[in-house]
C-alpha cells in the first residue's frame, strides 16, 4: 500500500481517488472547516473498513495562517487530532514576522509535548532555529515535511527526526541527499497535495493519475537507493508510521 505521509485535501475527488487506488494518507487540516470535512470523510470510511490502513488526520496552525486563526480557539481541534501539524516557521514564503510565527508555533509545540502527540514540521529558511527548538524536546516525534536545505541534514537526522520526502525527489539535490543519508526507518514519501505538485512542476493540469505516478516513482527511487524491493519498502514505511504516531 502506498502511504502519502503529508497531503492536503485541496482538490475535489482526491480522497476518493486515494481510496480507490489503495493510497493511505495523513490528511492535513489547518482550520475548522477543513477539520470537519476531513473528519467526516475518515469516520465514514473507518466504519466500512476493517483494515488498519485508515487515513489519519493532522491538525495545526500553519505558519502562513497564524493571523487567521487563534490558538485558544483551535485548541479543541488540536486535542482531537492524533497528529499535530503542519506547524512551523517560514521566512521565505510568507511576510508574517517571525516573532508572530514563533509565538503560535511554541504554543502548539508545548501543547504537543504535554499531550504526547507526534508533530509534522514545516521549516523554510529557519532550519538552524527550528533545529534548536526541536532539540529541546528529545523525546518527541517530529516528521520534517519536504525538507529543502542542503545544510543541517546530518543534524536533523541526529535529532531523530522522521522525513517525508517531497514530490520533486529526483529533481532535488537536497531530497536525494536526505534519502541517501537518513536511515530507512525514518523515511516517508508525501505529495503535499495537488496544489504543491502543480507548483513544483509548474503544471496547472496535473491529474490524479500523475499524483499516483509521482508517489510510485519516488517510492521506486528510494527502494533503488536503499537497495530493497518496493514491497519491502512499503512494509517498512507502514512500520515507520506506527513508530511515528506512537509517542
Ligand atoms: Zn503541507
Amino acid at each position: 500500500m502506498l502511504l502519502d505521509a503529508h497531503c492536503h485535501n485541496d482538490q475535489a475527488g482526491l480522497l476518493e481517488f486515494q481510496k480507490q487506488n489503495g493510497i493511505q494518507a495523513i490528511i492535513n487540516c489547518e482550520n475548522r472547516a477543513e477539520w470537519q470535512k476531513n473528519q467526516t470523510w475518515v469516520k465514514k470510511h473507518e466504519q466500512s473498513n476493517n483494515t488498519d490502513d485508515n487515513d489519519l488526520l493532522s491538525f495545526g496552525i500553519h505558519p502562513w495562517k497564524v493571523n487567521d486563526v487563534d490558538f485558544k480557539e483551535m485548541q479543541p481541534l488540536l486535542k482531537q487530532a492524533q497528529i499535530i501539524g503542519e506547524i512551523g516557521l517560514d521566512t521565505v514564503w510568507t511576510s508574517i514576522p517571525l516573532e508572530q510565527q514563533l509565538q503560535v508555533f511554541k504554543q502548539q509545540l508545548t501543547f504537543a509535548f504535554e499531550t504526547q502527540k507526534p508533530v509534522i514540521i514545516h521549516t523554510k529558511g529557519t532550519e538552524p532555529l527550528m533545529l534548536d527548538l526541536i532539540k529541546a524536546y528529545p523525546n518527541m516525534h517530529f516528521m520534517v515535511h519536504w525538507y529543502s536545505d542542503l545544510n543541517y541534514i546530518d543534524e536533523y537526522i541526529q535529532a531523530g527526526c522522521w522525513f517525508s520526502i517531497g514530490v520533486d525527489l529526483l529533481e532535488s539535490e537536497v531530497s536525494m541527499s536526505l534519502v541517501h543519508k537518513a536511515p530507512i526507518e525514518k523515511l516517508f514519501i508525501e505529495s503535499d497535495g495537488m496544489e504543491s505538485i502543480k507548483w513544483a512542476f509548474d503544471d496547472e493540469q496535473v491529474q490524479f493519475k500523475q499524483y499516483q505516478a509521482l508517489l510510485e516513482r519516488n517510492l521506486q527511487a528510494i527502494a533503488d537507493i536503499k537497495q530493497i524491493s518496493i514491497n519491502k519498502l512499503e512494509k517498512i514505511m507502514s512500520a515507520n508510521l506506527c513508530d511515528f504516531i506512537n509517542v
